[in-house]
């Protein structure tokens, strides 16, 4: 689509200058890219097909200046989450990244603001041999929507509809850190000692992507926690029919929230958002596994709960109602929380909430 034009140094120019790259001087990623038949420059990309028995898995995350981050977050942050988000995704589902397509709304050509935001992109591109085969500039509020292909085997998907009664729950990382950092940086709680040390965990998330693909015939269900624990893992148990117990405490978290306040530690880690680790359910005997995985990936694995069975209530008209989606949250003491204080660990990020 054509696009308002600045008057020197136009669309072209810039996807040229900052999006389009000639072949990477690393040759094993070029072998790795092979099945990019043709990049940016065209009416459409060109992607060979996967590999035999493998099906392509596709995702699109959006992040919209002043909504999904601050007009003054450092570009080349931006340029590496916004690709981030997407491979979470990607990871989330147990898939390898193939590629992906960039559209971006700017308000104006800013080179050093370009020249960041895509060094950032393209490093963490390179890292996952996942190239930038096309996408669309245009001028308007700065909006940036990426959309990530990869593959995966048929019958290997982490789907959030594939847990099952008795699966332990599993979440890799420590979660709550970027909610932790964005409260502080919106006065919603006074700055902790050392929490500048944390502020990457909020601006550059780092994908799981290698865990996903491991935990492929491993794990049953995956999520990545985008919106906070809690409610993505519902998203599970919803899709699932299935209920869950969830020890609290055991939620792993870093030493800026272990050193915090029980209340700030809980409202970090089971409703913060924006931590990009995975939440993901499997059979108890795949426990060995998993922790041989962590152990390789280096990874901390945490098992913080069971998934358990749907209810079955009897209502005073129709005969039996199955109730699902509901988790019993326990704490250190083993004391089961109540509905009041459950409901507000449970409620996540919604954009719509106020309107
Ligand atoms: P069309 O007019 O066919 O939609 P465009 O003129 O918008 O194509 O884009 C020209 C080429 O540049 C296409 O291959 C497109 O995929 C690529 N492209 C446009 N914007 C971007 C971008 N932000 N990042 C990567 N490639 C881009
Ligand atoms: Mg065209």
């Amino acid at each position: 689509m054509a696009s308002p034009k600045s008057q020197l140094f136009g669309e072209f120019d810039l996807i040229n200058t900052y999006f389009l790259r000639n072949s990477s001087p690393n040759t094993a990623s070029k072998q790795e890219r092979a099945h990019v038949l043709l990049g940016i420059g065209d009416d459409c990309a060109l992607l060979d097909s996967p590999p035999n028995d493998h099906i392509l898995a596709v995702t699109s995350d959006m992040l919209v200046e002043n909504r999904h981050f601050f007009s003054d977050t450092d570009p080349k942050l931006l340029g590496h989450k916004c690709l981030a988000v997407n491979l979470s995704d990607l990871a989330a589902m147990g898939a390898k990244p193939m590629a992906f397509t960039l559209s971006i709304a700017l308000t104006q050509i800013n080179h050093a603001w370009l020249a960041a935001f895509s060094e950032g992109l393209h490093a963490l591109s390179d890292r996952f041999n996942c190239p930038l085969i096309g996408g669309d500039t245009t001028s308007g509020p700065l909006t940036i929507s990426i959309t990530a292909i990869g593959h995966l085997p048929k019958n290997n998907a982490l789907k959030r509809s594939n847990a099952l009664a008795g699966d332990d729950i599993w979440l890799s990382g420590e979660v709550g850190d970027a909610r932790c950092i964005l409260g502080i940086a919106r006065g919603e709680w006074l700055p902790i000692p050392g929490s500048e040390n944390f502020t990457h965990r909020m601006h550059a998330p780092e994908p799981r992507v290698d865990l996903g693909i491991a935990l492929r015939g491993l794990a049953h269900a995956a999520i990545d926690i985008s919106d906070g624990l809690l409610g993505d893992l519902q998203h599970i148990l919803k899709a699932s029919h299935c209920n869950a117990s969830i020890q609290i405490d055991q939620v792993p978290v870093s030493t800026l929230l272990s050193n915090s306040s029980r209340e700030l530690r809980r409202l970090c880690s089971l409703k913060g958002g924006d931590d990009y680790e995975l939440c993901f359910t499997a059979p108890n005997a795949n426990a060995p596994q998993i922790e041989a995985i962590g152990r390789a990936l280096n990874l901390r694995l945490t098992k913080i709960g069971q998934i358990t069975e749907a209810i079955n209530k009897i209502e005073s008209q129709s005969p039996s109602t199955p109730q699902f989606g509901r988790m019993r949250l326990i704490d250190q003491d083993g004391n089961s929380l109540d509905d009041k204080q459950t409901q507000i660990y449970l409620k996540s990020f919604d954009h719509f909430e106020s309107s």
